[in-house]
């Protein structure tokens, strides 16, 4: 199931992971760097509908 709601919350934690688009559809990079898992780990964080999941 498709649990984002487009907050954008992620976007403040990990801008370089995250956006939305024009049409304020969130986007993300299908693989993150490891220099990004904190903020990645800080987006998982604050998502309110838990859902982004890291897969290692
Ligand atoms: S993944 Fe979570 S925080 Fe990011 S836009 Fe979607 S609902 Fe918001």
């Amino acid at each position: 199931m498709y649990q984002c709601q487009n907050y954008g919350q992620c976007v403040f934690e990990a801008p370089n992971i995250f956006h939305l688009n024009d049409d304020d559809k969130l986007e993300h990079l299908a693989e993150a760097d490891e220099s990004e898992r904190a903020n990645v780990e800080n987006a998982v964080d604050v998502c309110p509908m838990q859902a982004i999941r890291i897969v290692e």
